[in-house]
């Protein structure tokens, strides 16, 4: 059922999609400089008012990616600094009620798939009422899917009532096998708990399954096969990130990076690979093993971008829209969310807004690029 206020017209709504169109935070100059610039000025318009919720490019996005917190249990070392974290002021943290209120309205909008991640999603206190209500809301094709990134730690506290609430699939980060290894590259020695965490994920019925692993090279590039195979017992897919400039100490090197091609050519030491068509807009290219059905996923973001394909839009912990994870623009809900405006009007007029300006890619190869000021924890992965 599409949003009530999406068809509405009038002086309010006309103020509320010039309002938006005014929000994003960096100046247009810092903008136009740099992560896939795009010279037309046509970012600068608003799009469509009504109809699917569409960029400037025709990529329709159906993908909302909510991130709960920026807090963390673990101290990956792509993602956070080992210490001095800037963590987001409390008061600024979405509440249940606003961050439904987003979900509500985005879903009127077509987005079809909610993922919640972080920091990590389960160090969010409201977490299964969050599952529990973002589940029951209708979009124009049907229910809501849910879906969760987590480092898998407090996995088995919440399972069952994570499932209950209507979660619908799971993705848990797996780095290494080895616990020595673990305690280096998260700081923190809790492989066991995360090996739990799996464990409990493999007994629910919450299926596809998925691992993720970042790919790093001197780090676990040795472990790609044991992950595959730790993956095939656990009936999970296993999928390698290649590193992207991500990380709050700002030390991504390109060419320490572990790429596709090396991942798969390693993979292809141990197991027969058959590409599985049908894509979509899905980060991950996907390779059938030794005749299926398990399939291993890569998602190249660096050296084979699927930014054409892109569907996905991102809400930060403290409410800030953003329409891919290397935009260096911001649109704050916030002011829109705590205002006296009950009608839903700002909020779908910025949601089109931020979506209407997204590049057409992120550019990390290119001289220009910007790597954002937040890390990943906080923009949410
Ligand atoms: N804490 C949860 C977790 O680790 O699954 C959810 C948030 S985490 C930011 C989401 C995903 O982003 C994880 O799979 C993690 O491996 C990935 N990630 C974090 N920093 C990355 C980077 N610099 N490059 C590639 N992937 C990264
Ligand atoms: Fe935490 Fe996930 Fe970042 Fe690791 S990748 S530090 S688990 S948010």
């Amino acid at each position: 059922m599409r949003g009530a206020t999406s068809t509405r017209t009038g002086p309010g709504r006309a103020a509320a999609r010039a309002a938006a169109a005014a929000a994003a935070t960096d100046p247009p100059d810092r903008a136009a400089a740099g992560n896939g610039a795009d010279p037309a000025p046509r970012a600068a318009t608003l799009g469509p008012a009504d109809g699917p919720l569409v960029d400037s490019y025709a990529r329709v996005h159906r993908d909302l990616r909510v991130s709960l917190t920026d807090k963390c249990s673990l101290r990956c070392t792509y993602c956070m600094p080992a210490e001095g974290v800037e963590w987001m002021a409390q008061a600024s943290v979405l509440t249940p009620d606003e961050l439904v209120r987003v979900a509500r309205v985005a879903v009127g909008l077509g987005i079809t798939t909610i993922r919640l991640t972080g920091g990590e999603p389960l160090l969010y206190a409201d977490v299964v009422e969050v599952v529990r209500r973002i589940s029951r809301l209708e979009g124009p094709d049907g229910p809501v899917r849910v879906a969760m990134t987590t480092n898998g730690i407090k996995l088995p506290d919440f399972l069952p009532d994570l499932a209950a609430a209507g979660l619908g699939r799971l993705n848990v980060s797996l780095d290494t096998l080895r616990r020595d290894r673990f305690l280096e590259l998260t700081r923190r020695d809790r492989l066991d708990r995360v090996l739990a965490g799996i464990e409990a994920a493999r007994r629910s019925g919450l299926r596809p399954l998925k691992l993720n692993a970042v790919a790093m090279r001197g780090v676990n590039d040795d472990e790609l096969v044991d992950l595959v195979e730790f993956a095939l017992e656990h009936d999970a897919q296993m999928r390698f990130i290649e590193q992207m400039p991500l990380d709050a100490g700002h030390t991504w090197d390109r060419g320490r990076m572990v790429t596709r091609e090396e991942i798969l050519a390693a993979l292809g030491e141990r197991f027969d690979l058959q590409p599985v068509p049908g894509r979509g807009g899905a980060p991950a290219e996907t390779w059938a093993i030794d005749g299926g059905p398990h399939t291993v996923g890569v998602i190249a973001s660096v050296t084979a971008p699927f930014c054409g394909n892109c569907d996905r839009l991102r809400l930060t912990a403290d409410g800030q829209l953003r329409n891919c994870l290397f935009s260096t623009t911001e649109h704050d809900l916030k002011p829109i969310l705590r205002g006296d405006d009950p009608t839903d009007e700002g909020i779908e007029a910025m949601i089109r807004s931020c979506v209407w300006r997204k590049l057409p890619g992120h550019n990390i190869d290119d001289p220009s690029f910007l790597q954002p000021a937040r890390g990943m924890n906080a923009i949410g992965g």
